[in-house]
């Protein structure tokens, strides 16, 4: 029978795995840490009762994707939750915007950018399913609905600061800014809107849910799943090298490119090595847990409501946040999420106890403390916010990689989104999972499509460990 080992179990070392046991392969999966899972981790930060997701939190792309459609997790114990609102930007003043799954509905709260919202997000939602068919794998192959993806690619090639322009009025430049933030990316750069638009189009298509009981359910049903198929994960056991995995016929790495060379570089052709050497990390994040007592007093309500809130003033002060920390500088004013799963997932609080989620975009590798800034932020817009603090959890970027050494620097999506690595992850390839060693597969979010507690880089890298086997 053919042994497959699975370096890591995040997201997509499992989906490699559950691809690679469904075929009829003997899978092992070996986790450094001692909770299975990466990024799809949860657990109880601050007070006894509440569910915090540790890294990811909402999950719009992986609700239908050809993972999802041939591993049915719900079987599992997987159940999304929706918020009312997906997503919501307040402004200073208590006004601001929110988009609710209707492309209509969220435009008619736009006034007189109404029409210039649904005619950018109309057509795209409607032919999501066929978009997502081809972004959800190698952008490097012949897509298989051109017309559809051209139309996309039209508006995720632009600069996220010219596609903007569309709209004229602070809510909806607000609106778009704050999801095309998810880039990580200055604004103004070549395909920064790439992942705006797919995630804004998402939230209309798929909505933005969470997993009942936390994101460590999504990583409970994918084990669940690989345990009936006969494959197994193993906690507690840090792969250094591929002398460790001899017995294996097929070896997939769910880890940062570095890592990768790390781990089998000896047996790279020098190509191969160099160029996953030279892949790059984008900017990093810095956590903030809370517990509170009751809800966050948002002046402008429907953010009340939003499962997330991109907490920052205007487009322009978006722009000039994220500008500085691509240039190694925390703003005054970062750009902050805060999530607010509970309101999906009631099952998350106790009593009036809520966990919330938060965190800033903050300069790779960034040493400092931004709890204040983080803090400062919500309470602008939420003034009273401080008071309902019970306690924090907090991690910075270097806690980060300690906990995830896929989060290099702090880089939670595993390699900065510049055009480059949007095209070509992690390295121009027509087979861009190979790393030039037979058999041996990377499968991490450095693969296409990207960052993201989807599973499509594994389920892909499977793909291919079982063409050629
Ligand atoms: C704060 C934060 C917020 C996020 N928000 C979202 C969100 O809302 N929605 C979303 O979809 N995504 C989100 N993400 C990103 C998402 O979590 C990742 O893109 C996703 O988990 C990547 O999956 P992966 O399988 O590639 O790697 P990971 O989930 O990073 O897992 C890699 C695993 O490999 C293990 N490992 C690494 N090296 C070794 C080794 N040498 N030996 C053994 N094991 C090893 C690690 O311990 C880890 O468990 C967020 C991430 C963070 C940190």
């Amino acid at each position: 029978m053919t042994r497959a080992v699975v370096v890591g179990s995040g997201p997509n070392g499992l989906a490699a795995a559950l691809t690679l046991a469904k075929a009829g392969v003997d899978v092992e999966v070996l986790e450094a840490a001692d909770t299975p899972g990466g990024g799809t981790r949860s657990s109880e930060l601050t007070l006894p009762g509440l569910v915090h997701d540790e890294c990811s939190g909402f999950h719009p792309l992986a609700v239908d994707t050809p993972f999802s459609r041939e591993f049915d997790l719900a079987a599992y114990g997987l159940t999304w939750r929706w918020p009312e609102i997906q997503y919501a930007h307040p402004l200073d003043d208590g006004r601001g915007a929110a988009a609710l799954r209707s492309v209509e509905d969220t435009a008619a709260l736009l006034g007189p950018d109404r029409r210039a919202w649904s005619l950018v997000f109309g057509p795209l939602t409607e032919r999501f399913g066929s978009i997502t068919a081809d972004f959800l794998r190698p952008m490097v192959r012949v897509p298989s609905h051109p017309f559809a993806l051209a139309r996309f690619g039209v508006f995720a090639a632009l600069p996220a600061s010219v596609l903007v322009r569309a709209w004229s009025t602070p809510e909806a430049r607000a609106l778009y800014g704050g999801v095309a933030a998810h880039a990580l990316r200055p604004l103004t750069t070549l395909m920064s809107s790439a992942i705006g638009v797919a995630l804004a189009t998402a939230a209309h298509a798929y909505g933005w849910p969470v997993a009942e009981g936390g994101s460590a359910a999504i990583s409970r049903a994918m084990i669940r799943g690989l345990e009936t198929l006969g494959g197994k994960v193993v906690t507690g056991v840090r792969v250094e090298s591929l002398a460790q995995l001899d017995e294996a016929d097929v070896v997939m790495l769910d880890v940062a490119p570095r890592a990768a060379v790390q781990i089998a570089g000896d047996a790279m052709p020098h190509a191969v090595r160099r160029a996953l050497t030279r892949y790059r990390h984008g900017p990093g994040v810095f956590k903030i847990d809370f517990a509170i007592d009751g809800e966050v007093p948002w002046r402008h309500e429907p953010s009340r409501r939003a499962g997330t809130v991109h907490v920052i003033g205007d487009y322009d002060e978006l722009a000039h946040a994220e500008r500085e920390v691509a240039r190694g500088h925390l703003p005054a004013r970062p750009f902050v999420l805060v999530g607010q799963q509970y309101l999906a997932d009631p099952t998350r609080a106790t009593g009036s106890h809520r966990p919330l989620y938060a965190y800033a975009h903050v300069p790779a590798g960034f040493t400092g403390d931004a709890t204040a800034q983080i803090e400062a932020q919500i309470e602008r817009f939420a003034p009273g916010f401080r008071d309902r603090i019970l306690a924090r959890h907090v991690r910075t970027t270097q806690q980060l990689q300690q906990y995830n050494p896929n989060y290099v620097a702090g880089d939670v999506v595993t390699g900065a989104n510049s055009a480059r690595q949007l095209v070509f992850r992690p390295r121009p390839a027509f087979n861009p999972y190979a790393v030039g060693i037979p058999a041996v597969y990377l499968c991490s979010a450095a693969t296409p499509p990207g960052a993201g507690a989807h599973g499509m880089c594994g389920y892909n890298a499977a793909q291919t460990a079982l063409a050629r086997l």
